[in-house]
């Protein structure tokens, strides 16, 4: 049912006085249609805390091996063993890959894999040491918690030894994903590996422990409802109380081409920014919300720059998950000059940062409106 004027009202007074939202703030977020007034709401938080900036930083994206021992039904990117076009990378193919992005100037390495059944654990920390002895002035950004609690089982460690040995390697941040939707009557249906919930959070927590700082995700567009999307956010919030340890989240658009969701339709535009808005909202203590251009195409990502996101991910140059996933067009890379092209367009600053989200380089923000309309602009070509 649409929201009544009265109960708008109220929600804009809690939002603009600062006050903590509930459950059922969120889920009354959700209902409502007012597009224009959500995102007046989410853009007003998110200019109090990062201005007119918009993040970014020039990584690139590896992925190790597509061969998975579990086959998740949103997953378009593993393979089985033995599967034509399934691999694994040498640890030298891998720190050559790697070693040809160097002179574009990355600073960071996000290194994602399937649950590969017969790799041995020590190829892992290996490969992060090669890596960093060939690219030291990049951080290596790597695995989910997923990867981590399945390292504890292929390698019978525990997380915090785990941690110690991938730290000790070179790594400085875990990656966000893994966590999809951590409601469990969702959740059953569409994740088939074992990390849920409880162990998401342990090792997302112990890492806070140890220093690292992560990112979040959200999964979202496919047969979770609007509650299931506060309630992911709201355990978020939880866990950042206690460890202050999120740098950003991150809400991923669910991709319906080669997998076993296909016959779902995927979250249109007004839903995306409506999901940026009240995550934006519902997450006080998160500093940024990262759109991810990969799963939402251009000009959806610039639009939820006005909807609650400050970061946009990234001068990605290989993105295989995404990639085999997208059938819309959208491009597989973007240098740093179409990224700053693309976030001065949207009308905001460009800032590049590192992992740690410490300012690297301001670039020049957009050409004002009112400037752009005083030049007499040619109708025809
Ligand atoms: S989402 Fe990850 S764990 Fe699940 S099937 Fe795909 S690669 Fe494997």
């Amino acid at each position: 049912m649409p929201l009544t004027v009265a109960r708008k009202d109220e929600l804009t007074a809690k939002i603009e006085a600062g006050e903590r939202l509930t459950r059922q703030d969120g889920e009354d977020l959700y209902a409502t249609d007012d597009l224009a007034w959500l995102g007046r709401l989410a853009h007003g938080v998110r200019t109090a805390k990062n201005g007119d900036v918009v993040f970014f930083n020039v990584n690139r994206h590896l992925n190790l091996t597509n061969v998975c021992t579990a086959s998740c039904a949103y997953c378009s990117f593993q393979r089985k063993p033995g599967a034509k076009d399934a691999y694994t990378m040498r640890v030298e193919e891998a720190v050559r890959l790697a070693s040809e992005m160097a002179p574009l100037g990355i600073t960071e390495l996000h290194i994602v894999n399937g649950l590969h059944p017969t790799l041995p654990w020590k190829y892992y920390p290996r490969v992060l040491r090669e890596l960093k002895a060939a690219l030291p002035q990049v951080a290596l950004k790597a695995f989910t918690a997923t990867e981590i609690h399945w390292f504890e089982e292929i390698s019978g460690l525990t997380a915090d030894a785990i941690l110690d040995e991938l730290i000790d390697a070179g790594l400085e941040s875990l990656t966000g994903g893994g966590a999809e939707i951590f409601d469990w009557d969702v959740r059953k249906q569409i994740v088939d590996h074992k990390t849920h919930w409880e162990d998401w959070s342990r090792i997302h927590r112990l890492a806070h422990r140890k220093g690292l700082r992560t990112p979040a995700t959200m999964l979202y567009g496919h047969i979770e409802e609007p509650r299931h999307r506060v309630d992911h956010v709201l355990r978020l919030r939880e866990l950042q109380d206690e460890t202050g340890g999120f740098q950003v989240f991150i809400p991923l658009r669910f991709h319906n081409d080669n997998n076993r969701l296909s016959h779902l339709p995927m979250a249109q535009p007004a839903d995306v920014l409506k999901t940026f808005a009240v995550s934006r909202l519902m997450l006080d203590n998160f500093p940024h919300v990262k759109v991810f251009w990969v799963m939402h195409g251009l000009s959806t990502a610039q639009l939820a720059l006005n909807y609650g996101a400050d970061d946009m991910d990234g001068s990605v140059v290989e993105y295989k998950i995404t990639h085999d996933a997208d059938g819309f067009g959208t491009p597989d890379k973007l240098t740093r000059d179409d990224l700053l092209d693309l976030i001065r367009d949207a009308g905001f600053q460009p800032v590049e940062r590192n992992t740690r989200y410490e300012v690297l380089g301001e670039y020049e923000g957009p050409v004002p409106q009112a400037k752009r309309r005083a030049e007499p602009q040619s109708v025809l070509s």
